[in-house]
């Protein structure tokens, strides 16, 4: 007994009441059971039978374990599940409580307490926000928390506009606050103090997205610092409006802890590691899962073997494993625990505690009477385990046959089992085939109606000259993978720097020579780079970006003086055209550069940031340049009247065209746009004609060529599927019929 609790019967006897000794546990235990308990008591050696009343399951995983708990209760009788309890030691019976909700049976709804939860991770990230260079994949965690600090659909828009452009933001996150404050505007438009209320809740919302940067090493002033701990609190509590939230009221507590902590350290400037250090400190208890939660019915359920007061029948100790309870680290010296002492503290030295931890085994053993099943999982969290101290202390019991140990995998197999007085009926269920990939679908008539009246891309036009039932789902009926925010790759990053740059210093009009756009091109090289592509400041891009520093101004250079060299005009960037064409097919596109030479002709170019030049060379001499083709033919709608296309390849520093186009510097032999155009919109009106007949093929599955309509002016490429995310749907791995 802890000295605390002796003091308390003390104190108790003390004023009259009358203390006894804990009477025996009710009921008599019978078989192995009882053996366990003499052994216990006395240390009378009698090896286990193996009769049912004590069993330890063993599993390989804790997953297969809690089939096994879980099939035998649900081979009980219902009324013996009062008198049953589950001792689990480790608090957590999420994977127990899936294996019996799964059987219709309670689940006991225990979770551990843990720092990771999502409203915890508020405030880590709610600090991270702070340290430049900014980090946009920080802020983007942050509003995707499934309960993010500002409204969720601000923080979806903001998220998606950040995602566009990952960084202090330009025409996405200036878009994202305008439409979030229209929103704003329809919401409060009954309040008396509109407008009022708007420019409250904007302020309020802004100050979690566009806080200060600060050095990581120099750190942040205190005064932010508590600032932000405050607001992470204040936000919290105003979530819980009262409702008491475990994990809301953790995070409010742990804001305002992480306050004190900062005002009781005095310090002007926090570094990084040490405030980081201080959250870990406030969020080390964590908090348990609000969402688990128990279900009514008989089971009951225990944290401690020690908390069973009475006599139960039957008792599951789930998870019985090492090291089992550890005796507490003495922190205090000798002459400490003396001081202590001289003012009434008295505390247990290790060895009282070892005994007290022993003693909660043995009790759990002595309060049963009918059956006590232990729960051992090889592995659990992955980790292999160790045995629990009791099953060191019973091993003189065990017998080498392994009576009164029963293996989980065994249900696996088998038409019954016996488990501790149990049977566990097998059932052998049907199996079903699963479905196998297969060239032709039938399209149901709603999806052939999305077709009429959209408006294709150069994007749909790949996809459907590669796989009509690629351009069906991803185009037609817009299928997504439901991934709505994602920061882009390096190379991504580094496309969408260099085409704002160039979209920035070629202006309409003669093209300036190259000393000009090498300074413009400098000029905004890092405000674009802070504002759309910042993750190419952390440290891990630092020699992307260091060659970024020096390729893009070049490569914009040499365009301009290709440009200059071939006598063209600029006429715009980044251009919005859609053209109509016959057959009811509507095109539409963005020109990433349109240029005009003296006799008004038009040009288009498609800027590129590839590593090599092969592929977009290939797709001119085989006339597959389906984007260039489409740009081409929707750049001038009023007249009607194709463009000139070419690639600019900004690595190569290469403007790839066909020969004898007027852009082209590097000529390659091939179809003309205009050809592979022609044979585009055929392609597109045989497979439109298939989907409104109510087909879909999928040309990536072996036997689809029987299927394809005809005429094709442009087959399919030889792996369709390479870049598709499509694969599990159309299940292009899993056989085929030939149907
Ligand atoms: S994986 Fe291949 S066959 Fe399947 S939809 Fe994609 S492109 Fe078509």
């Amino acid at each position: 007994m802890s000295a605390p609790v002796r003091r308390l019967i003390d104190a108790l006897a003390s004023c009259g009441v009358t203390i006894g000794a804990v009477p025996p546990p009710e009921g008599a235990a019978a078989g192995d059971l009882q053996r366990a308990q003499t052994f216990l008591g006395h240390g009378a050696v009698d090896p286990f039978a193996g009769d049912g009343t004590l069993v330890t399951i063993e599993a390989d995983t804790a997953l297969m374990a809690a089939e096994a708990v879980a099939e035998w209760l649900a081979a009980s009788p219902d009324a013996d599940l009062a008198g049953t309890v589950i001792l689990n030691p480790d608090c957590d019976t999420a994977l127990l409580d899936a294996a019996l909700e799964a059987r219709g049976l309670p689940a006991l709804g225990q979770s551990a307490d843990s720092p990771w939860r999502g409203a915890l991770q508020v405030l880590p990230l709610a600090i991270a926000a702070n340290w430049a260079p900014f980090n946009a994949k920080v802020l983007l965690d942050l509003l995707m928390l499934p309960r993010p600090p500002i409204g969720r659909g601000a923080a979806r828009k903001l998220a998606r506009a950040l995602a566009r452009e990952p960084g202090s933001g330009r025409v996405a996150w200036a878009q994202a606050w305008t439409d979030i404050e229209a929103d704003l505007v329809q919401r409060f438009a009954d309040s008396p103090t509109a407008a009022d209320d708007v420019a409250a809740k904007l302020v309020q919302w802004k100050e979690w997205t566009t806080s200060g940067l600060h050095d990581r090493t120099t750190g942040i002033p205190a005064a932010d610092a508590r600032r932000i701990a405050a607001r992470v609190s204040g936000w919290a509590a105003d979530t819980d409006a009262g409702t008491g939230d475990p994990l809301l009221m953790s995070v409010s507590a742990a804001g305002l802890a992480l306050a004190q902590a900062i005002e009781a350290l005095g310090e002007d400037l926090l570094p990084a590691l040490l405030i980081e250090r201080m959250i870990e400190q406030v969020l080390a208890d964590g908090a348990k899962n609000p969402q688990h939660i128990a279900t009514a019915g008989g089971l009951r359920s225990i944290a401690h073997p020690a908390a069973l007061w009475k006599s139960v029948p039957r008792l599951v100790w789930w998870e019985f494993k090492g090291p089992g309870e550890r005796v507490p680290v003495m922190p205090w010296s000798r002459a400490e625990r003396e001081a202590l002492e001289t003012v009434g503290c008295v505390l247990d030295p290790p060895d009282v505690a070892a005994k007290r931890i022993g003693w909660g085994y043995v009790n759990a053993v002595r309060q049963t009477h009918e059956r006590l099943i232990l729960v051992r999982p090889s592995l659990a969290g992955g980790e292999e385990t160790t045995s629990h101290p009791l099953s060191h202390q019973l091993a003189p019991l065990s017998g080498p046959n392994g009576a009164a140990r029963w293996r989980a995998e065994q249900l696996l197999s088998g038409t019954h089992h016996e488990l501790a007085g149990r049977v566990l009926p097998r059932a052998e269920i049907s199996l079903t085939k699963r479905p196998v990939a297969q060239p032709v679908w039938a399209l149901p008539p709603a999806a052939s109606e999305r077709i009429a009246g959209r408006s294709e891309s150069a994007t749909s036009f790949e996809h459907l000259i590669d796989c009509q039932m690629r351009w069906i789902l991803l185009d037609v009926l817009r299928l997504s993978r439901g991934r709505f925010a994602e920061i882009p790759d390096a190379s991504q990053l580094l496309g969408n720097l260099a085409h704002e740059i160039a979209n920035q210093v070629l202006q309409p009009g003669p093209v300036d020579d190259a000393a000009i756009i090498a300074s413009k091109v400098n000029a905004v090289f890092d405000e674009l780079l802070g504002a759309i592509a910042s993750p190419l400041q952390q440290p891990e891009l630092a020699g992307e970006l260091a060659a970024a520093r020096i390729r893009i101004p070049h490569s914009l250079v040499r365009l301009a003086e290709l440009l200059r060299d071939k006598g063209l005009d600029v006429v715009g960037t980044e251009l919005d055209r859609a053209a109509t064409f016959p057959d009811g097919l509507e095109v539409q596109g963005r020109l990433d550069l349109l240029v005009r030479d003296a006799q008004q002709r038009l040009g288009v170019i498609d800027i590129k940031w590839t590593r090599s030049a092969r592929r977009r060379v290939a797709e001119l001499t085989e006339g597959r340049a389906f984007q260039l083709a489409t740009y081409s033919a929707i750049a001038d709608p009023e007249t009607g009247v194709a463009a000139d296309g070419a690639y600019y390849l900004l690595n190569q520093r290469q403007l790839v065209g066909l020969n004898g186009s007027l852009l082209a510097d590097d000529d390659v032999e091939g179809q003309s746009l205009a050809e592979t155009w022609a044979k585009l919109i055929r392609t597109w009106a045989s497979w439109r004609d298939l989907a409104l007949g109510g087909r879909m093929v999928a040309t990536g599955i072996a036997t689809n060529e029987d299927h394809r309509p005809d005429p094709l002016g442009h087959a399919p490429g030889e792996a369709p599927c390479q870049y598709c995310e499509l694969t599990s749907l159309c299940r292009i791995y899993e056989g085929t019929t030939g149907s």
